[in-house]
């Protein structure tokens, strides 16, 4: 089913009590929605699916109209999710920067999303915090959560790009939280995006406890979101999430799952659009029962189904599905 602001909210705090994380998959498409929303169903977990401002401006075509591109994805994961009552899914989006915000207003005066995160990290710290209140006061009025970001975060966010590494300091993240009454909070702790080897990662175990230990001392819990989390170890990720994470982003993984599947379907089917050179052409016709792109694209589909599979069962959100009593 699909979970709107209120039921995500519960979701979360089941998850940061039971100490157990909720994989955020990053679509773009049907094929990838429909894999996941199947791969937490077949696993009764809850989970989050989540845009970034590239993929609603792909999502609407040429135009890159980018409310048109959250309609139609919007629509995709309510539509396709409405079907299954054993796991919810909400729908986020991820790193809007403040050049976004009359996009987010969109998406949460229409009903499109569950929750979405205001990406004002490169701002300066009060001027982060005023714009990510300005977020909340207008999304908690539309049952949607917010997620907040404070210092940045290594490597590719979409459209941003950073080459510099700043750890989120403790003090700041309280304050930052106490201000905005964000309702998540990614922090920077050492992790990358895009895929690295989990050995190239310094994930700052004890910085995640710190942080968490210091919210809920000063009486503001709050889920931490660990972004660029496809480089991770499993035992990395489980580690975070026992230190207080409850979000675990997740988007090169599935592309890189989606392209693999892709490329060892054609490798093995090649011959059903292009002519091998043993054969004559007047022996050879293309295949349209391999060319089909329904024959193909199940394949990569199916694949993506797979890695949430894998990913739930790593972050402990197996059969703890909300829905589920
Ligand atoms: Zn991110």
């Amino acid at each position: 089913m699909f979970y709107e602001g209120n039921k995500l909210k519960e979701v979360f705090l089941k998850a940061k009590k039971e100490r157990f994380g909720i994989i955020a998959s990053n679509v773009v498409f049907d094929s990838q929605i429909r894999g996941i929303v199947q791969g937490y169903e077949s696993q009764r977990s809850d989970g989050l699916l989540q845009m970034s401002s590239g993929a609603v401006k792909y999502a609407a075509g040429d135009t890159k109209n980018m409310k048109v591109g959250a309609q139609v994805i919007s629509s995709l994961v309510k539509t396709i999710s409405s079907q299954y009552n054993n796991s919810g899914v909400g729908l986020h989006i991820d790193h809007a920067t403040p050049n976004y915000l009359d996009f987010i207003i969109y998406c949460v005066e229409n009903n499109l999303v569950s929750s979405v995160m205001i990406d004002a990290s490169k701002e300066d710290f009060e001027e982060n915090i005023r714009i990510s209140s300005e977020v909340v006061k207008v999304a908690h009025k539309h049952n949607v959560l917010v997620e907040g970001e404070i210092g940045y975060i290594k490597g590719t966010e979409d459209e941003i790009v950073s080459d510099t590494e700043l750890y989120t300091q403790p003090d700041e993240a309280l304050e930052y939280v106490k201000k905005t009454n964000v309702d998540l909070f990614a922090a920077s702790v050492g992790t990358n995006h895009g895929v690295t080897k989990g050995a190239k990662v310094s994930l700052k175990l004890d910085l995640i406890k710190k942080i968490d230990q210091l919210l809920i001392n000063n009486n503001v819990e709050r889920g931490i979101v660990l972004h660029g989390a496809s480089g991770l170890t499993a035992k990395q990720q489980t580690d975070a999430i026992k230190n207080g994470v409850v979000k675990i982003n997740k988007d090169t993984r599935y592309q890189m799952e989606f392209a693999e599947a892709t490329q060892a379907y054609w490798e093995k089917e090649k011959d059903a659009v292009v002519r091998p050179s043993n054969i004559t052409e007047d022996e050879y016709t293309k295949d349209k029962s391999r060319f089909d792109p329904r024959k193909w694209i199940i394949h990569s589909e199916k694949a993506m189904q797979e890695a949430v599979e894998n990913l739930v069962k790593i972050s402990g959100s197996v059969g703890k599905s909300i829905t589920l009593k």
